[in-house]
């Protein structure tokens, strides 16, 4: 399915550029307002002035493998068992996609399978597709809460986390954040998320993009760049942003 994002642009900047989002399996992956992500991605797309249109891919549709910006959200341990046979089907594509600079972003869920594995409490293993250099273990106890921490890219970086899966980075596998509330990849180091090419992988639920722009704003640039050879950023307000992420850093875990 695509959706355009209808009019157009209310800049000048980037004029007649357009860019492609490709939402992967929200039907089967998308708790906790990740679907929120590509709206907002949208939005402040739209507002540097691109148009802009969302694709979804859902298992056993063909994969639109002409895109610009990748994000995938969050799920149950069943949704991801029930979305592996599609990705993996598809995972040429997205290696490739990864490694020839395609911006992405994978929460929770797909952040897992991006890894190497995620064998599970009960012992099932989940094949992933390798762009990170991480596993993942299910846990006893669930880790779940608003979380706070500082990216050396993005500065302090908010969102709520909801996981007993446990995931460990292989040694040359930078971490996306290091976590100053809260849990993040596991219980015994202080890292959240992964990162490699201009891949985000992190458990940050939110929506992460609405309360996080500067991370809106990577993943543009870095499409930008890739299809365009350059980004032209538009000033954008972020007061309310600001007000929002000041109100959700002080909540409680
Ligand atoms: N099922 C996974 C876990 O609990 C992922 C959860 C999620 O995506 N929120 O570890």
């Amino acid at each position: 399915m695509s959706h355009v994002i209808p009019g157009s642009p209310a800049v000048t900047h980037n004029n007649g550029k357009s860019l492609r989002i490709l939402q992967l399996y929200p039907q089967d992956m998308n708790i906790y307002g990740d679907w929120g992500n590509t709206l907002a991605l949208a939005r402040r797309a739209y507002k540097h002035g691109f148009e802009v249109e969302i694709l979804d891919h859902n298992p056993g549709q063909s994969f639109p493998a002409d895109v610009d910006i990748v994000l995938g959200g969050g799920g149950q341990d069943s949704g991801q068992s029930v979305i592996q046979d599609d990705l993996h089907a598809n995972a040429g594509t997205l290696n490739q996609l990864a490694e020839d600079g395609a911006p992405m972003l994978v929460i929770c869920g797909l952040y897992q399978l991006f890894g190497k594995e995620f064998r599970t409490r009960e012992g099932e293993v989940l094949r992933g597709i390798s762009i990170f250099d991480a596993h993942t273990v299910g846990g006893e106890e669930r880790l779940i809460g608003n979380i706070v921490e500082d990216s050396e890219e993005f500065g302090t970086v908010i969102g709520f986390e909801n996981h007993s899966g446990l995931t460990y980075l292989g040694e040359g596998c930078k971490p996306f954040a290091r976590v100053s509330k809260g849990e993040g990849n596991n219980q015994s180091d202080e890292y959240e998320g992964a990162r490699v090419h201009n891949v985000i992988g992190t458990y940050l639920h939110g929506s992460l993009l609405p309360k996080n722009p500067a991370i809106a704003d990577y993943l543009i640039a870095k499409a930008a760049e890739r299809k365009y050879g350059s980004f032209e950023p538009a000033a954008i307000d972020d007061s309310l942003v600001e007000k929002a992420r000041a109100s959700a850093s002080s909540r409680p875990r």
